[in-house]
């Protein structure tokens, strides 16, 4: 059985107080929730605030990216033990606006995601097709090369310990949501490829669906069966909107 996993991705959104009335406002609902595991992303400056906001609650808390290294002379980077430090408990690696609009790779990707192990996280590897990449048919190749790039440097048993956020790039931020059908598609592809290597741990890997998640669309997405939870960026900057995904999560 998945614990579903609902996380919030707030990208470089918020300011103290509209940070404070959103934790106030999910700190209201989150009991109302069910089985399912509620995740914030803060932006990483807020990370220190968000956890004293959080604290004494079930909501876990995310950073939205590491650095590959431990310490040392790299100048804006955050090492995954200090995000530990803090109280983060996963961390979003791969995001597509990481990849595409900052240009990381999926060797460098790969290196995230056992840094991010190695500090103690758990991470949320975010993979998924552009637009033009779907539309000439190779979106599973795509997502089998994301994820082999892990797998090919540091073995299947690590996904055992993570989180796959399918992210059709197409469909962050632009309100073109994926349907229920092409997602659990990809969704099972991808199960069905890493149980290719190992069954047991295709079979508990949580992985999730981002692009234009919301109030709205949650419950047929969620009621996928390969479909174990959601990776939100809009519709988790408002409590009411994240919250009723949670809940869409929670009564499956
Ligand atoms: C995201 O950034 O991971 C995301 C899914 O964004 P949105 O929900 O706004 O499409």
């Amino acid at each position: 059985m998945r614990q579903p996993i609902i996380a919030g991705n707030w990208k470089m959104n918020g300011s103290r107080k509209s940070i404070a009335d959103l934790m106030s406002g999910l700190k209201n609902g989150v009991a109302e929730v069910g089985d399912v595991e509620m995740v914030v992303s803060p932006p990483s400056i807020y990370i220190a605030e968000v956890a004293a906001l959080s604290s004494g609650t079930s909501i876990a808390l995310s950073a939205q990216d590491l650095s590959d290294a431990t310490s040392g002379p790299y100048t804006g980077e955050i090492a995954g033990s200090m995000l530990k430090d803090f109280g983060c408990k996963y961390v979003i690696v791969g995001h597509s606006e990481r990849r595409n609009v900052r240009g990381e790779g999926d060797d460098l990707i790969a290196d995230k995601f056992k840094a991010a192990q190695d500090a103690g996280l758990t991470p949320i590897l975010c993979i998924g097709e552009l637009l033009e990449e779907r539309e000439s048919g190779v979106t599973e190749e795509v997502c089998a090369r994301q994820i082999d790039a892990v797998i090919n440097k540091y073995g299947t048993s690590v996904l055992s310990n993570s989180v796959v956020a399918y992210e059709p790039v197409w469909a962050i931020g632009t309100g073109k949501t994926a349907t229920p059908e092409q997602a659990q598609k990809v969704h099972a592809f991808i199960r069905d490829h890493i149980a290719k290597k190992d069954q047991t741990v295709a079979d508990g890997l949580r992985i999730q669906y981002g692009g234009s998640m919301n109030a709205g669309n949650a419950a047929d997405l969620l009621s996928q069966p390969d479909i174990d939870g959601g990776l939100i960026g809009g519709a988790s900057l408002k409590a009411e909107d994240f919250l009723a995904i949670g809940k869409a999560a929670g009564n499956l």
